[in-house]
């Protein structure tokens, strides 16, 4: 009989541990394994807040993907998904189609704005290599135009909005860079104005409250402004009309404050919610039996019955699962319920800080920056095994 092909939509988190795992795994001539991404490079996003400051280059939070797959086992397409047709079992590329008996979703997530005005339009978003580019080359243009146009003091003003794992580990990198952007460009630094503003009642929600504390006043001491409770009510291109009327005119703002899954979702008729699809026990479509999602396009439930945060943990967890299904599914073999192992979640604060918990044990300061750099390499050896650490482990 024919051999059954699966095709893997993204190589981010979920889409590259599935297929690195399906290619360990299968049999020579089991399966055609084809993994489609818009770019030849996997990029590590738990790392993008430091390009996007400015504090690292881009090249340090990305892998090449021929690098992480055996092309003689997995076929790589480099293009962009543009149409889901599940009923045909076909995916539409911008330059050609692909069937499939088994497909994988991992497209990642897209940017919710929850209608707020202007934001779509006018606020930055840190999401990929070349979002974080522009992030850098935006903020340095701001202090250049600074210099030309000094009664423009809104060109040095930062509104970060949302105070969740991505503002947080970006403004402290932020605030780490102020410094040498303002030598380098002769301006004072009592000028900079870095505001992070969130509508829930707490930065980080769901992290430990004396972490958060302990993370505000780090931050805060370094100069950080923060609002929280505080909604975004419009967004324009010269800055953000914030709860109770104030308008901060700001020449960089930068939107972390939600994400939804990828609009393709929606568009094939998948049920969603924002954007996500909450998958079955074996991370299956409830609609398609022969469709897997994995990652930020996923929705797995709690305990509680409330969805976990998306994270490249949950992502990673879930390519090898989804992928043991896909063996299963074609040996006719039992599948694997996916259970999410919370193995601790750290947030850079910037330079040698970081809160964390792991386990029951709650970290900070250096020891907790030390662990963000131990999942990050263990991440890297996951996907990349010893000679990835070397490459691209950071010390
Ligand atoms: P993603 O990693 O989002 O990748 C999606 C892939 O699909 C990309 O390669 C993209 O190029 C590709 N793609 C998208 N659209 C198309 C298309 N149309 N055609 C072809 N290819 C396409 N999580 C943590 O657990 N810990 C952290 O410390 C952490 N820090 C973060 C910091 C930042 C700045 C950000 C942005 C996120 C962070 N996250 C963190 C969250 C984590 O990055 C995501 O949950 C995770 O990346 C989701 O993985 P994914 O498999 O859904 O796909």
């Amino acid at each position: 009989s024919r051999i059954p092909r699966i095709v893997i939509l993204g190589a981010g988190y979920g889409g590259i541990v599935t297929a690195i795992r399906l290619q360990k795994e299968l049999n020579y001539n089991e399966a055609d394994v084809t993994l489609v991404n818009k770019h030849d490079y996997h990029y590590i996003t738990t790392h993008l807040h430091m390009p996007a400051a400015g504090t690292d280059k881009p090249e340090n939070a990305r892998v090449d993907i021929l690098k992480l797959i055996d092309e003689f086992k997995v076929d790589f397409v480099k293009s962009t998904v543009t149409q889901i047709r599940p009923h045909e079992k076909k995916v539409i590329l911008e330059d050609g189609t692909l069937s499939y008996d088994y497909l994988v979703v991992g497209l990642g997530g897209e940017p919710e704005t929850f209608g707020i005005p202007g934001l779509k339009e006018h606020a930055l978003n840190i999401r990929s290599i070349n979002s974080v580019r522009f992030i850098r080359e935006h903020i340095e243009y701001q202090f250049a135009k600074y210099k030309r146009e000094p009664d423009r003091k809104d060109y040095l003003t930062f509104v970060i909005g949302g105070a969740g794992f991505t503002g947080i580990e970006f403004i402290g990198e932020l605030a780490d860079r102020i410094p040498a952007l303002c030598k380098e460009f002769d301006v004072d630094p009592e000028l900079v104005k870095i505001y992070n503003i969130e509508a829930a009642p707490t930065a980080l929600p769901g992290f430990d409250p004396e972490l958060v504390a302990y993370a505000m006043d780090v931050l805060e001491k370094k100069g950080i402004t923060f609002k929280i409770g505080t909604a975004i009510k419009e967004c324009t291109p010269e800055g953000v009309l914030v709860a109770g009327d104030e308008f901060i005119k700001a020449g960089t703002i930068i939107w972390t404050g939600g994400i939804r899954g990828n609009h393709m979702l929606d568009e094939a008729g998948f049920e969603t919610m924002r954007g996500r699809i909450k998958v079955s026990e074996f991370l299956r479509s409830p609609q398609f039996d022969n469709i897997y999602i994995v990652g930020d396009c996923s929705i797995v439930m709690n305990d509680e019955g409330r969805p976990f945060p998306p994270t490249a943990q949950i992502a990673t967890q879930q390519g090898e699962v989804c992928a043991y299904n896909l063996i299963a599914s074609i040996r006719n073999t039992e599948p694997k319920t996916f259970k999410f192992t919370n193995k601790g979640v750290v947030a850079s604060l910037g330079k040698r800080q970081a809160i964390g918990v792991v386990g029951s044990r709650k970290l900070k300061g250096n020891t907790a920056a030390m662990m963000k750099k131990i999942v990050d390499m263990r991440y890297l050896y996951i996907i990349g095994g010893i000679p990835l650490v070397i490459r691209k482990g950071r010390f």
